[in-house]
């Protein structure tokens, strides 16, 4: 299904784990760039719906044009958002960890989901991550796992501000 807000609930907890060395800018963008064929084939009614950017050599190819287009389209975006002060950067390094975590963890979730995602195409098109849990459980998984994950994100940034202004 395309542009579904449950990929974004692992993307938060990486983040809460990784804080500053993943970028969930990144990440979610890479999100958009992975259901754009399905959107497509929706719309035009032809086509295989998870096709080949939701095998494991589609996700690399877009997890590096997610990367290079991602990275000062995000930097953008958080300074329109004011969250971004002069410090802020995205590394090189930053980006393409964010959006090969974002496209390969895509192709996972949604294999458990659907049966027509090949991720090993063309070595097979088995789907061994079909129904690996129910669709019901993944989406409470994917939601708790956000939600733990702001709680920890928030947490570490407070502990770290104190220890800061300690300093
Ligand atoms: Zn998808």
């Amino acid at each position: 299904m395309p542009f579904t807000p449950i990929h974004l609930g692992p993307g938060i907890f990486i983040k809460a784990l990784l804080q500053g060395s993943f970028s969930l800018m990144v990440f979610a963008w890479a999100q958009i760039i992975m259901d754009i064929q399905p959107l497509i084939v929706m719309i035009s009614g032809t086509g295989h719906l998870h096709g080949f950017s939701h095998t494991y050599i589609g996700a690399t190819l877009l997890a590096l044009f997610s990367a290079l287009s991602g990275r000062s389209l995000s930097l953008f975006g958080l300074k329109i958002m004011g969250l971004a002060n002069k410090h802020t950067q995205i590394t090189w390094l930053v980006a393409f960890t964010s959006a090969f975590i974002g496209t390969y963890s895509h192709v996972i979730l949604d294999a458990i989901m659907h049966s027509d995602v090949e991720p090993y195409f063309p070595i097979t098109l088995n789907n061994h991550f079909l129904g690996l849990i129910s669709i019901e459980q993944l989406h409470q998984w994917c939601f708790y796992s956000g939600l733990i994950g702001v709680i920890i994100y928030y947490a570490v940034q407070y502990f770290l501000q104190k220890k800061y202004k300690k300093c």
